[in-house]
C-alpha cells in the first residue's frame, strides 16, 4: 500500500466520523431535548384589525437548551423533520397548547384560540385525530379554541389525503389555516380545493405595504378574494402603524407582529393579564 493513499483514506474518515457524530448527536440531543422538557412555547397575540384586541395566540416553539440557551425552530425544525421526531414534538406541543387554554379558561380568560403550527408529515400522520382528541379532552376544552396551521407545502403531499384530513379535522370542530399564504406556488390549489377557514398572509407581502405599489394590490386581491371565499385573514409581521391602518382599510379580519408584541413567555402574558384585566 501506498502511505499518501492510506493516510487520504484516513482523513476521509475522520471529516465522516466527525459529521456522523454530529449529525446523530443533535438528534439524539433534539430526543433528549424532548425527553427532558427542555422545550417551551411563547405565544404571540393576534388582535382585531378594527379594534386591536387580542382574539388568540400563536404557539411557537422554542428549545432552552441547558448550555446553548433558547434556540429558535429555524435552528432545529428541519432536522426534527427529516428525523420524523418532528410528529413527537408536535404531540407535545399540542399537549402543552391545549393545556394553556385551559389554565387560562380558569383565569377567566375565555374566547382565546391558540394556533398550533403542524409539519406536513405530522398533518397527514394517522393518529393526529385521536391525538387531538385526547388532548382536548384531558383540558376540557372546546376545538373551537383549537387552530392547526399548516404551509403551503403539505399541498404537494397526496392531496387526496390532504383534503379529505382537512375535511375530517373541520367535521371535528378544528379550524384550519393556511400559513404564509402566498409564498408558495400552490396557494390558489387551497382556495379551490381545500375546505379551510383562514389564511395567514405571508410576511414579505406584508412589509411592502405602502412602499410598494404591487404588494398593496396584491394583499388587495388576496383579501377580497378571500372575503368572497368566506374566509379569515390574518396579516403576518405586523411592524408598523402604517401597515395596520392600510391592512384595516383593506379589510383584514385580524392581524399579529411586532408592532402589537414580540413572541412572549407564559409568565409575561400572565402578568399583562393581571395589569390590564380580563376582558
Ligand atoms: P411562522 O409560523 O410563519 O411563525 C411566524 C414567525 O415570524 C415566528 O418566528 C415569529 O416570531 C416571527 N414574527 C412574528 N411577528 C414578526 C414581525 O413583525 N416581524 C418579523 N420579522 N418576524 C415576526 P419563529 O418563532 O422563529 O418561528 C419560525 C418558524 O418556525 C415558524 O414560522 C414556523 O414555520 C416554525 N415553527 C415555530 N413553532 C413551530 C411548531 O411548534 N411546530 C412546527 N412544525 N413549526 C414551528
Ligand atoms: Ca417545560
Ligand atoms: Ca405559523
Ligand atoms: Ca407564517
Amino acid at each position: 500500500r501506498k502511505i499518501s493513499n492510506r493516510k487520504a483514506t484516513s482523513v476521509y474518515k475522520d471529516d465522516m466520523h466527525t459529521f456522523l457524530k454530529e449529525s446523530m448527536l443533535s438528534e439524539m440531543n433534539l430526543r433528549k431535548g424532548l425527553d427532558l422538557d427542555e422545550f417551551e412555547l411563547h405565544f404571540q397575540p393576534q388582535v382585531n384589525c378594527r379594534t386591536g384586541e387580542v382574539v388568540g395566540f400563536e404557539a411557537l416553539l422554542r428549545w432552552r437548551h441547558p448550555e446553548r440557551g433558547l434556540i429558535f425552530p429555524a435552528e432545529f425544525i428541519e432536522l426534527a423533520e427529516s428525523t420524523g421526531l418532528i410528529t413527537p414534538i408536535g404531540e407535545w406541543v399540542i399537549k402543552e397548547a391545549t393545556q394553556q387554554i385551559r389554565k387560562w379558561q380558569e383565569t377567566g380568560i375565555d374566547n382565546i384560540s391558540i394556533s398550533i403550527n403542524l409539519s406536513p408529515r405530522h398533518f397527514l400522520h394517522q393518529t393526529l385525530p385521536l391525538y387531538l382528541e385526547q388532548c382536548i379532552a384531558e383540558a376540557r376544552i372546546g376545538p373551537d379554541k383549537v387552530v392547526l396551521e399548516i404551509t403551503e407545502n403539505v399541498a404537494l403531499e397526496d392531496q387526496t389525503a390532504v383534503i379529505s384530513r382537512i375535511k375530517l379535522l373541520k367535521e371535528m370542530g378544528y379550524s384550519i389555516s393556511i400559513d404564509d399564504f402566498g409564498k408558495g406556488y400552490s396557494a390558489f390549489i387551497y382556495l379551490q380545493h381545500f375546505p379551510i377557514h383562514e389564511i395567514k398572509i405571508d410576511r414579505e407581502f406584508i412589509s411592502e405595504l405602502g412602499n410598494d405599489i404591487k404588494s398593496t394590490g396584491i394583499v388587495q386581491t388576496i383579501i377580497h378574494l378571500a372575503e368572497m371565499l368566506g374566509l379569515r385573514t390574518i396579516g403576518e409581521g405586523v411592524e408598523t402603524k402604517e401597515q395596520w391602518d392600510i391592512l384595516k382599510q383593506l379589510g383584514c379580519s385580524d392581524l399579529q407582529g411586532y408592532y402589537f408584541s414580540r413572541p412572549l413567555e407564559v409568565d409575561v402574558i400572565n402578568g399583562l393579564f393581571e395589569e390590564y384585566g380580563v376582558a
